[in-house]
């Protein structure tokens, strides 16, 4: 008998409910990833995303490949390609571990109908999150609308099960394999241009390149996180974010092994880097409750808001790391080079979009969709609406990040500014340039004082509608 195990959003082979069910059950063992840009509402991998997802797949083809079992790839609306490969394999059974945004519970949930309906057992496991989405709900059933009594009660609801080991081996069906596309031919990297260089210089995809981020951050940076953490220009951060993304480390491998960490040092520490678990799961509850939170106000009254058609120009310019604010270009050009950014230069960048260009949230939103190798639905959506104040918990609408008293504060040196922005190295004033002379560095493209002064008036006048 066959087991068709489902790939998704958990391309690992440790601590993965869906395989060790396979394995389990004695049968043989067919495994696949289905690239779907074809089911509706099943929004699109952004470019740095795509990146990831090649090297990411790679590399999970390479341990199967170790455990006996090919990667089957397949292209197409999932639901159908699952049905043919079922077809194809003679399997009597699927697995799969468990998706949250709308569009994809609601074709996992066709399928597992049909699948039934065709006396094919279908399961789902839990896999991603510490907890269900629907677990621990606020007294109405409701997701939580505050971070902290969320995880309190997440807390004490229940301790994250142990991880489970990866299996030994598996099994393959005998006879010839299934037909697989080839991965290059999906087309997921860049060619003209190849902008690729940062990003191959500064992460390795894949379960090994997670578990040595995360063994790097225990026996580094962990210690002293709580206040090293907001500095951008140290490596004070786990770094884990796209592996989490792309499930290569779950979640329960990650607690679990900063749990076994602490000791009377890193207690503090390792408490607070769990709750930055925390808020992705707090993320992932308000997306399933909000299926639209990547684009509707989380708080209604915010329609009424009136965002300034910003030129073209002073989107660009904060696009590409011109705005003239050395925090802004800095984050926005590290973003640029290698798909990640320091948390507080995210919170900074956004702020300046926002409130200083009056810029849609959702403009800033897609454009970090499109550049994030973290790129995720709920962490990037919940996060946008938090700096704008229209979402959950948000930052109060008078939080406006001013980048030159951010980047005094935790980049003072400057060395954060100037290793992303090398114009600034000859800059007279690292974090005011305009105060002196900087060679091909660009002057503001907005009064920081005038903008903000609109910014709260705006804001006000939304509060009083
Ligand atoms: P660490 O500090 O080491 O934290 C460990 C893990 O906790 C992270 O890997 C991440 O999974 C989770 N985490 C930490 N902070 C947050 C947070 N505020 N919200 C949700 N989860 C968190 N995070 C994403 O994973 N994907 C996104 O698309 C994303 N978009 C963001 C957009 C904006 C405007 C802002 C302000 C924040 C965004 N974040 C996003 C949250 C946060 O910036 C990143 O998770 C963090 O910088 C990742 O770095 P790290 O892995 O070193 O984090």
């Amino acid at each position: 008998a066959v087991t068709l195990v489902w790939f998704r959003d958990d391309l690992r082979i440790s601590d993965n409910p869906a395989l060790v069910a396979a394995a389990d059950s004695g049968d043989d063992v067919v495994a696949c990833y289905v690239l779907d840009e074809e089911t509706e509402g099943i929004r699109p991998l952004g470019g740095a995303s795509r990146w990831w997802l090649h090297h990411s797949l790679s590399a999970l083809g390479a341990s199967l490949d170790q455990l006996g079992v090919p990667l089957v790839l397949r292209r197409g609306a999932a639901g159908d390609v699952i049905h043919r490969l079922v077809e194809d394999s003679g399997a009597h059974a699927v697995v799969w571990n468990r998706r949250y945004g709308l569009a994809e519970r609601t074709a996992d949930s066709s399928l597992k109908s049909s699948l039934t309906n065709r006396g094919v057992d279908a399961t789902s496991y839990q896999a991603n999150l510490l907890y269900e989405p629907w677990e621990v709900t606020s007294g109405s059933g409701q997701a939580y609308k505050v971070f902290t009594p969320f995880w309190r009660a997440c807390l004490t609801f229940r301790t994250p099960r142990a991880p489970l080991a990866a299996p030994d081996s598996l099994s393959s069906p005998d006879g010839p394999g299934l037909d697989s596309d080839e991965l290059p031919a999906w087309g997921l990297l860049p060619t003209e241009p190849d902008w690729a260089q940062g990003l191959r210089d500064t992460w390795t995809p894949g379960e090994a390149g997670a578990h040595e981020r995360l063994d790097d951050f225990l026996d580094g940076a962990a210690q002293g996180y709580k206040n090293s953490r907001n500095l951008p220009a140290v490596h004070g951060t786990s770094m884990l974010s796209p592996h989490l993304r792309f499930g290569e480390i779950s979640p329960f491998e990650v607690w679990h092994a900063a749990q076994d960490h602490k000791d009377s040092s890193t207690a503090e520490d390792i408490r607070v880097f769990g709750s930055e678990l925390g808020w992705r799961e707090f993320s992932w509850q308000l997306l399933y409750f909000n299926p639209e939170l990547a684009t509707v106000n989380y708080r209604p009254e915010f329609d009424a808001f009136t965002w300034e058609s910003s030129t073209q120009a002073e989107l660009e310019a904060w696009q590409r790391g011109r705005t003239g604010y050395p925090l802004i270009d800095a984050g926005m050009r590290q973003l640029w080079e290698i798909g990640w950014m320091h948390n507080r230069v995210r919170m900074a960048t956004a702020s300046f979009l926002i409130k200083n260009l009056m810029i849609d949230w959702r403009v800033g939103e897609k454009f970090f969709w499109d550049c994030l190798v973290d790129a995720d639905a709920a962490s990037n959506a919940a996060s946008w609406q938090w700096v704008a104040g229209s979402g959950a918990d948000a930052s109060p609408y008078f939080r406006i990040f001013n980048p030159v008293l951010q980047s005094k504060k935790f980049d003072p040196k400057g060395d954060y500014l100037v290793r992303f922005v090398p114009e600034l190295a000859d800059a007279e004033n690292v974090h005011e340039p305009w105060k002196g002379s900087a060679p091909g560095y660009p002057a503001p493209v907005v009064d920081l004082k005038e903008s903000r002064e609109r910014a709260l008036s705006a804001y006000k006048a939304l509060s009083e509608s």
